[in-house]
């Protein structure tokens, strides 16, 4: 099975400074999540890559399901494989502050908002993604990504300047009954 969502990005994200916590970091949140597309099962992604920079975790199933099928998506589109790369998943309110303080509130004309769906009180619903060719490493475009990711994902926001993708499952995470 090839594994997608190990890219260049994920890893430098994840492993952050070396020291006498490498033995432990190299281990942290590496597993495998595995779902169910039309009853097969599929796994390229795994835990670590939607972790803060402290490590800590939080991903609501139905994000799984919904990053599998873009995934599958922009594959069959390319007739390749294409790796869905996550940037960025469950924030504490620390790690929002300070994503602000570098590019803003919205409410102050930034990009970051106060009630962010990365918060861990939402359940681990949003995540920001690009996407690459795995053969040619070549960016999928920011619209093609988002939208495929709207096919998936209740909420996608995708003109950011920095070419990523929002997305999150706002609406089917607080279904109730
Ligand atoms: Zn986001």
């Amino acid at each position: 099975m090839t594994v997608s969502g190990l890219g260049a990005e994920s890893y430098s994200k994840t492993m952050p400074e070396r020291g006498l916590g490498d033995l432990i970091l190299n281990a942290r949140n590496d597993i495998r999540l595995l779902t169910e597309l039309n009853g097969e099962p599929v796994s390229h992604f795994r835990l670590r890559e939607f972790e803060n920079r402290d490590g800590l975790t939080m991903v609501h199933g139905s994000v799984l399901d919904s990053l599998e099928r873009v995934r599958r998506d922009l594959s069959a589109m390319a007739d390749e494989e294409v790796w869905v790369i996550v940037t960025d998943g469950v924030r504490t309110q620390a790690d929002l502050e300070r994503l602000a303080a570098r590019i803003g509130w919205i409410d102050e004309g930034g990009a970051v908002s106060r009630n962010s769906r990365h918060l861990a009180k939402f359940g681990g619903i949003a995540v920001d993604v690009t996407a690459r060719v795995a053969s040619t490493r070549d960016r999928v475009p920011q619209s093609t990504l988002g939208e495929i990711c709207r096919r998936h994902f209740d909420w996608v926001k995708d003109d950011y300047a920095d070419g990523h993708v929002h997305a999150d499952n706002r609406a089917r995470s607080t279904m109730t009954g």
